[in-house]
């Protein structure tokens, strides 16, 4: 299939070619054909974009005089472009990243959600008033920072770049976006969606290219008042000193080492069911994925057991013309990244209980097949790193103290799982858990409303619901000193 969605960047309002003509060239990682070619923004088009979104922050622009109720029918309006353009993104993705259409359709899903949430949040941002001393009005208000630049990574293209666009601009704020240069295609769907509705020139302006060149030059944009990047915790910080030299904001959502731990009192046949879903969804490409599973030792071959037999049973393929539920990696060179991991993980002693290489059948695409490793522990390699693919590491342990040392013996704390019938359990063992998410008795799993982001070097701020609405508002104080007399 050809692609013949948009190619261009979006700035201002319009449709260009890159000032120097520099193009992406796509590759579908299912077939390992090329796929699309798109314009790739070097500086001077994050100049020009950032130029852009700034004459549309202004005080007098139409994008910060009209009202609330407006803001909030561009964002219902392009939730709805977006709905109709929904058969089309999902393929787009799927050849663009290489995951399943059931898989992208999800995400596209979570966007249309999420710009409804927050097209419904634009007349609710409101600040208070306090009482202090003397005869005095005093009140806050909660006003848009300006400019916003989006960094977003290529596993959930689509959806991770919507989740932070959207309260951005029900916040009132000017965007610019820039998605990873390895999957560009899907964001430039929301420049279609921008230019359907008539959303004014330069609120929204989607610019593709490379973390080097275009990534770099947005995030230390003098103009640009707050980055919200998503994407690994080495970048990430890079993005944070960037924003030290003119103290502007940042949201930072980075990696992971998400623990499943199954109590010996779960449900094992759903924990089996959430641990597998957890790891091999998107083929284990997830800032959230469950890497690791702690499991009570009492239950602990019962329970890999039901995980490998599930992993043996996924059926690999890009889910387009097959029945695959587990697509390719994203590229060749991470495919071999995480192959590297698996060899790592038999160096250092883990036992491989299935999985462990390029599926047979699958000569074409980046594959890797789900794979399981017994025999862990929280030192090795294969429990540290995030590898970022469909590699599982069961770990077992003796008690709650020692599931929860384990859990939290970690440098990062995005999402944890737990598993268990006893509300003490989940209670105690919830608060416990130094993880920003933890989600109890399914996995994972997040909404629109619900606040995303992780604890220690997971990431900094937070994405969803009501938290999204402080990171893209700015505070301002008022006084007023009523005493005429
Ligand atoms: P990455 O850090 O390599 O790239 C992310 C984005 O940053 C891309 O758009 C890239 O072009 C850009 N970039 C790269 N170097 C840059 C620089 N020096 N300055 C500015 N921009 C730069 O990450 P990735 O490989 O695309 O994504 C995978 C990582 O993202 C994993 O670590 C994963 O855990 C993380 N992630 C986190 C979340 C979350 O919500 N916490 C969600 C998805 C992915």
């Amino acid at each position: 299939m050809t692609y013949d969605g948009p190619t261009a960047l979006y700035i201002g309002g319009n449709w260009v070619p890159a000032a120097d003509d520099e193009t992406i060239e796509t590759v579908d990682p299912a077939t390992e054909d090329a796929y699309a070619s798109v314009a790739c923004a070097g500086e001077s088009d994050i100049d020009d974009a950032v130029a852009a979104a700034e004459e549309a922050a202004d005080r007098d622009a139409e994008w910060r005089s009209i009202g609330p109720s407006e803001r909030g029918q561009y964002l219902s309006a392009m939730a709805d472009e977006i709905e109709e353009m929904k058969d089309e993104i999902v393929l787009v993705e799927s050849h663009d990243n290489g995951k399943t259409p059931f898989e992208a359709t999800l995400d596209v899903d979570m966007v249309i959600d999420t710009f409804r949430y927050y097209a419904g949040f634009t007349d609710k941002i409101h600040g208070e008033t306090i009482p202090v001393p003397g005869s005095r009005v005093d009140y806050t208000r909660r006003e848009p920072i300006g400019v916003t630049g989006h960094i977003s990574p290529w596993n959930y293209p689509f959806q991770l770049a919507g989740r932070s666009v959207a309260p951005a601009l029900a916040c009132g704020n000017s965007v610019v976006l820039k998605p990873s240069s390895t999957t560009p295609l899907s964001a430039l769907y929301y420049a279609k969606a921008a230019d359907a509705v008539g959303l004014p020139p330069g609120v929204l302006n989607v610019v593709p290219g490379s973390g080097r060149n275009a990534g770099t030059a947005l995030a230390t944009h003098e103009d640009v008042d707050h980055v919200a990047f998503t994407g690994s915790t080495g970048v990430g910080k890079s993005i944070m000193e960037y924003a030290a030299e003119d103290v502007s904001g940042v949201t930072l959502e980075l990696g992971g080492k998400g623990p499943n731990i199954v109590f010996e009192d779960a449900d094992l046949e759903a924990a089996a069911k959430g641990c597998h879903y957890g790891i091999f969804m998107n083929a284990g490409q997830m800032c959230w994925a469950g890497s690791r599973l702690l499991v009570h030792e009492s239950v602990h071959d019962e329970v890999v057991d039901r995980v490998v037999e599930r992993a043996q049973a996924t059926p690999l393929g890009s889910g387009i013309d097959d029945d695959g539920r587990m697509g390719p990696l994203v590229n060749e060179s991470h495919r071999d990244d995480v192959l590297e991991y698996i060899e790592t993980g038999v160096s250092e002693g883990a036992t491989i209980a299935c999985g462990g290489g390029v599926p047979e059948d699958r000569s074409t695409g980046y594959y890797v097949e789900p794979t399981v490793f017994t025999d862990v522990t929280n030192e090795m390699t294969i429990a540290r790193a995030e590898i970022f693919g469909p590699v599982l590491s069961v770990i077992p342990f003796s008690d709650r103290q020692e599931a929860l040392d384990i859990a939290n013996d970690s440098l990062y704390g995005l999402m944890a799982g737990v598993w268990t019938k006893n509300i003490d359990v989940a209670h105690d063992t919830a608060e416990r858990l130094e993880y920003g998410m933890v989600s109890v008795n399914e996995y994972p799993v997040t909404f629109p409303q619900t606040p995303f982001g992780g604890y220690k070097e997971s990431g900094f701020g937070r994405e969803q619901g009501a938290e999204a609405i402080r990171e893209y508002t700015q505070v301002k104080n008022v006084n007023i000193n009523v005493d005429t007399r």
